[in-house]
């Protein structure tokens, strides 16, 4: 019987076969939602009259015999980062409070030609500027394996959701690691598409290089149906790729990685990664290996540069990006008592609009930008870029797919780094690097460490528009880990905290 513990494929089955409608199916989330999101607090938003509206044209849709797609009236959560019309929208910021967009981002657009079903909107780190959905101007979310963890960040809301049980898809947006790190200390599927590949348009910019919106679910498949109903070119997007869509679908069913070579990424292991982490990866490679896969070891000794390149690049963006919220354009306005001028009113606007890490970002971006610096921190950051693609490139002539541990250790207490922005960057020293090459990356849950029972994520990465090597060999790894734990990792767990 069909019902929230079920995948997105299984969800479609059954609607297909008329077991549940969607009108049910969307009810049973919403239900779901109002017991446990006050402790999880994966939403923001619950746009419980506008969910049921969506499942019921879902269900006429359906009934009326035209042709739809296979995820027409599955429920989904979307990050806050997405415009959604007449549906508010934060980006976890004060600045954003109150905005309801007049129009809908592309992903939304064709979630809502595919007739799937938007319950919501999720928390996220302010302006998706984080690791641990703990910038969030709203407050925290709470890991469901431990709701005294984080859930990672900054699409910690998303991958909450999933990990609850209070969606089987979720949209979030991957800058520097945002889909895949959530994903691996919730143990759930996160995917970044290539660069390109998922459309900007009504994505609220952070680092308009390096952010991509991509699908995230509880299995691979489900990732992949969904990666199918958001990608394409946009001619709204003017680094959108004009290319057919890899067939992700049909490599997440080939579960066959035969004579495929697989480049493990020596420099992203190691120091630093916890022993559990290291060890749930290796007994992944083996299984690899059962299934016929080659293992290589690749060396690219430029990953090193990637993490002081990444918060050069990301916060010189991010702050030409954000100097639109100036409360005149755009954002809230405060202080504006008519005895002040513009200036003093967009000081206080930003003073309280704006939280620490973002007032961080703006400021190290202002000054890496200036004349004088902009060679020696942007200008350089750039050179480090080049290398890092040039360090893909020769890595993918020794292998199909690179792979790694997602995150070098599992979920942290919520408190633990806070007031360390150093140690918060460390979270995504695995995932970086595909951003700034613009590449494909996935995460998949492959184990829980031994030493504290939190899930481990296994990172896997595909050259530019090869996507689905991704689906294929995360969806073998998948199988053979389903197999060899005969259950699905998420109901695996006597720990999880919220049943
Ligand atoms: N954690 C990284 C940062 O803080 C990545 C965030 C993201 O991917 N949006 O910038």
């Amino acid at each position: 019987m069909t019902n929230i513990h079920s995948t997105a494929a299984q969800m479609s089955a059954a609607l297909a076969a008329k077991e549940i409608s969607s009108v049910e199916l969307t009810q049973q989330h919403l239900d779901r939602i109002s017991a446990v999101d006050g402790d999880v607090h994966a939403f923001l938003y619950v746009d419980t009259e506008g969910a049921l509206a969506q499942a019921k044209a879902a269900d006429e849709l359906r009934a009326s015999g035209k042709e739809i797609s296979p995820l027409t009236g599955v429920p989904l959560a979307l990050k806050d980062v997405l415009a959604q019309k007449g549906v508010p929208t934060t980006c976890g910021s004060k600045m954003l409070e109150g905005w309801r967009p007049p129009y809908d981002s592309t992903v939304v657009t064709k979630l809502k030609e595919a007739g799937v079903v938007i319950l919501g909107k999720t928390n996220m780190d302010e302006f998706a500027m984080g690791s641990s959905t703990e910038n969030s101007a709203y407050g925290p979310t709470h890991n469901p394996w431990d709701l005294t963890r984080i859930p990672g960040g900054s699409g910690g809301g998303s991958a909450a959701a999933l990990a609850a049980f209070e969606a089987p898809l979720a949209i979030g947006t991957d800058t520097g690691g945002s889909i895949r790190q959530p994903a691996a200390v919730t143990g759930t599927v996160g995917v970044k598409p290539t660069y390109g590949g998922v459309s900007r348009y009504g994505l609220v910019a952070f680092s308009s290089s390096l952010d991509q919106a991509g699908p995230c679910a509880r299995t691979v498949l489900d990732t992949a149906l969904l990666h199918e109903v958001i990608a394409g070119h946009d001619e709204r997007d003017s680094t959108s790729i004009n290319q057919l869509v890899p067939q992700v679908v049909a490599a997440a069913k080939k579960l066959d990685v035969k004579g495929m070579k697989i480049g493990v990424v020596k420099e992203l292991s190691g120091e630093g990664y916890q022993s559990g982490v290291s060890q749930r990866f290796q007994e992944s490679l083996d299984l690899l290996v059962e299934a016929g896969a080659e293992i290589v070891e690749v060396s690219c000794p430029n990953f090193e540069y990637a993490l002081a390149a990444y918060y050069l690049i990301a916060p010189s963006e991010a702050s030409s990006n954000l100097a639109r919220f100036d409360s005149m354009r755009y954002g809230i306005r405060i202080g504006d008592d008519g005895t002040v001028g513009a200036e003093e009113v967009m000081r206080r606007t930003r003073h309280l609009g704006f939280g620490p890490e973002v007032k961080r970002r703006i400021i190290l971006g202002t000054y890496a930008l200036s004349s004088g610096y902009y060679d020696a921190y942007y200008g350089s950051a750039q050179k480090v870029r080049t290398l890092l693609k040039q360090d893909y490139e020769r890595a993918f002539e020794k292998a199909d797919v690179l792979v790694s541990p997602t995150c070098p250790t599992t979920a942290f207490k919520i408190g633990e780094k806070s007031d360390d922005p150093l140690a918060m960057y460390l979270n995504d020293v695995a995932t970086i690097p595909v951003n700034m090459a613009g590449i494909g990356g996935m995460s998949l849950p492959c184990g829980l460490a031994p030493e504290d029972g939190l899930p481990v994520g296994f990172q896997i990465m595909s050259p530019v528009m090869q996507d689905d090597r991704l689906y294929r060999v995360g969806a073998t790894l998948e199988a053979a880990l389903l197999s060899k734990w005969g259950k699905p990792l998420l109901a695996n767990a006597p720990e999880l905290a919220v049943r």
